[in-house]
């Protein structure tokens, strides 16, 4: 199958031969015909498959088809984005693909200046990429019109819809026109109930699926070390070891629990940072643009960098914690294994993660290759049972429900209800804090624990 048999138009062509892209991976296939369609779309495909083409590609051919004068353009397209970087990753491939076209993007997202926000939003744009918060403060400032939005795509639909950032997505939704509009769904994973959500909003939406559902990509190996809590770390520094010189992307549950493994790594002598919610925007930018040029070796990351982040060759992600949702593992591990390459997920399970470890292999329906570290076996042996057990802070999900996150009204995650409080770290996708969010959330958390992540 090659690019021109989609349909693609030559300028498209041209930018994704420069980009040494020579045939179309399965969700471009199924995916790009559709959109040119018109269609509106549900798209799952395991993460690093290609999805951001996917939408990208056709959008651009189909904003491009009805290309306006020179004049200040409307808004026709909007991609909305869980993550700030992830924003200015997809924002980047579509400059990249629609580089032969006379079509205009901007980025918009929080914990950066407005300026340069408002400077291009004036000059006016034909396409925008954001996270929620930030466009709905553009939005109550009125220095954006949706109006003219013609195409809605979200990216990470799941995270997109759960939650924490459904009240933005809703105030946005309200500000797009509602007759002929197309939206398009993509994600990784999707729960039933998100599907039924998402039809609320959508005409008729055709479903694409290029890989089962919930699964993680087929190049990536899995091991499974069970560890005594309090030699973790130690178990961590002999792995790194091993190749001292592999970029690896660990995750860690808590924001402090980031920075207190980054000091350690410093310590011993491995170049590292950490990434969460608690970093300013430059400071994030600048540890994912290092670990990117192999300026550092090892990037700490809570949860903010398990979605969508495109980091070429990454060999090895190791969990340094589980997860609390067992769905984050796909998510995770998606980091690696990109684009046809391997990769190589690494867990280090302590007792208190048994039951973790348990949900995860339910999801994947697969046995992990679960296997002692020499040197670093546990104490006793990790349980296996249904009664096996998980962190205080993870109750149990009822049964095929998929658990939600609170949220502020400008979509910045809070804290999941007591009984599925999740302890980890979202994106802060900026935006200000305002009282009666916090009113709000506060309300909807019902005083609960603090946000640790
Ligand atoms: P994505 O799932 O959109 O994050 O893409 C994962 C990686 O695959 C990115 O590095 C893309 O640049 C790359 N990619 C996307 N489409 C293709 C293609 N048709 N051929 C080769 N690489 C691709």
């Amino acid at each position: 199958m090659s690019f021109e048999s989609l349909g693609l138009a030559p300028a498209l062509l041209r930018a994704l031969s420069e980009q040494g892209y020579t045939e179309p991976t399965p969700i471009q296939a199924a995916a790009i015909p559709l959109v040119l369609k018109g269609a509106d779309l549900m798209a799952a495909a395991q993460t690093g498959t290609g999805k951001t083409a996917a939408f990208a590609l056709p959008l651009l051919q189909r904003l491009n088809e009805k290309a306006l004068g020179d004049g200040r353009r409307p808004v026709r397209a909007l991609v909305l984005t869980p993550t700030r970087e992830l924003a200015a990753q997809v924002h980047d491939n579509l400059r990249e693909y629609g580089r032969h076209l006379r079509l205009s993007s901007t980025v918009i997202f929080g914990g950066v200046g407005m300026g340069n926000q408002l400077t291009a939003l004036r000059r006016g744009v034909d396409i925008i990429v954001a996270t929620p918060g930030r466009l709905i403060d553009h939005m109550q400032q009125r220095s954006v019109d949706l109006s003219k939005i013609d195409v809605l795509v979200l990216d990470e639909a799941d995270r997109m819809l759960d939650m924490g950032f459904l009240p933005a997505l809703k105030r946005i939704l309200n500000a797009l026109p509602k007759q002929n509009r197309q939206t398009l769904l993509f994600s990784a994973t999707f729960a039933p109930e998100i599907k039924a959500l998402a039809r609320e909003f959508m005409r008729d939406p055709r479903e694409v699926s290029v890989s089962p559902a919930n699964s993680v990509a087929a190049l990536v190996t899995h091991h499974v070390h069970p560890v005594d809590a309090e030699r973790k770390r130690d178990l961590l520094l002999h792995i790194l070891s091993i190749d001292s010189r592999r970029q690896t992307l660990v995750f860690s549950r808590t924001k402090h629990g980031a920075d207190k493994l980054v000091r350690h790594l410093e310590v011993s002598g491995i170049r590292a940072a950490a990434i969460h919610g608690n970093k300013s925007q430059n400071a994030r930018t600048k540890a994912l643009s290092d670990f990117k040029a192999n300026k550092i070796t090892v990037l700490v990351a809570t949860d903010i960098a398990a979605r969508g982040i495109d980091i070429d060759q990454l060999p090895v992600v190791i969990n340094y914690d589980l997860p609390m949702v067992a769905e984050d593992y796909v998510h995770r591990i998606g980091r690696t294994g990109r684009a046809g390459s391997d990769g190589q997920a690494i867990s280090l399970v302590s007792h208190d993660e048994a039951g973790l470890l348990r949900d995860i292999r339910r999801l994947l329906k697969d046995e992990l290759n679960v296997s002692d570290m020499a040197g670093y076996e546990p104490s006793t042996p990790l349980r296996t049972d249904a009664a096996a057990p998980r962190p205080k802070q993870a109750q149990r999900q009822p049964q095929g429900q998929r658990p939600q996150r609170s949220g502020s009204r400008d979509g910045k995650p809070g804290q999941r209800p007591p009984a599925t409080h999740r302890p980890h770290g979202h994106v802060n996708n900026g935006g200000s804090e305002h009282a009666a969010g916090n009113k709000r959330r506060r309300q909807r958390r019902g005083g609960a624990a603090s946000n640790k992540a």
